[in-house]
């Protein structure tokens, strides 16, 4: 996976043995012994995801879920808690924080990265290898890879990137802020314009395949990609042309 993942864990071998475990399952990792310290590590660099201790000296890590919650700048990074808790009311009270999954102490290292996977697979999708397939496009991340019926789409590697993004969250439009903070990531600097720029060399790359209307402008808001042509513009484009479009 290439993902960076921030470790939020008082008790020092536990979180040895996490980094560890991670490491070896190629994340990056940042590491934390309390909420002040993970604090500071968000300063420099977000992480794509978060395994947040429950019990942590001064700040408990629910409380830390819900505040990285409210903030616009990281409510979307997925948290997975880490709670020796089983008991009813403290999984409501982290769902209602936020959380998007549980690991019970203790547990098997393997387990917490089958978690991590899955809670990645479901809320970061873009950052797994896993293979996409939308209107007859294949995108394989492992070997940056896209073919069309067979026939390889060649693209740059910010138009491979942004591509990814579409796949993966179809039907949905995003303005180029969004596209920013997504493709070149949070820390980045670029100028809204750039997004445009880039969409303008995405577009003709997918014309071989007939697919370049799949991105959509919509004015003064953003981009979408649809999982479909529409039927008019499909019914346009001649047989041999058609890239095993679904029907
Ligand atoms: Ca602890």
């Amino acid at each position: 996976m290439d993902t960076t993942i921030l470790i939020v864990e008082d008790e020092h071998e536990i979180r040895e043995l996490i980094v560890t475990n991670l490491q070896r399952a190629g994340c990056r990792t940042l590491s934390a012994g309390s909420v002040a310290e993970a604090v500071t590590q968000m300063r420099s660099a977000l992480p794509d995801l978060v395994v947040l201790d429950w019990m942590l000296p001064e700040t408990p890590g629910v409380m830390f879920a819900r505040r990285l919650r409210a903030d616009q700048r990281t409510a979307d990074i997925p948290i997975i808690m880490l709670t020796g808790r089983g008991r009813e009311e403290d999984r409501i009270m982290g769902l209602e924080a936020g959380v998007d999954d549980y690991v019970i102490k203790p547990f098997f290292p393997r387990e917490l990265l089958a978690r991590i996977r899955a809670v990645m697979r479901r809320c970061r999708p873009q950052l797994t290898e896993d293979v996409i397939e939308v209107a007859g496009l294949a995108l394989d991340p492992a070997a940056r890879r896209v073919t069309c019926a067979g026939s390889d789409v060649e693209l740059g590697e910010i138009e491979f990137r942004m591509l990814h993004f579409f796949m993966t969250h179809p039907e949905r439009v995003y303005s180029r802020a969004q596209l920013l903070d997504e493709v070149w990531g949070r820390q980045v600097y670029v100028e809204e314009r750039t997004v445009d720029v880039h969409i303008r060399r995405l577009r003709p790359a997918l014309e071989p395949a007939a697919l370049e209307g799949l991105l959509e402008t919509e004015r003064g808001v953003g981009y979408r990609f649809r999982r479909n042509l529409p039927a008019a513009r499909r019914n346009a484009i001649p047989a041999e042309a058609r890239c095993s479009l679904p029907q």
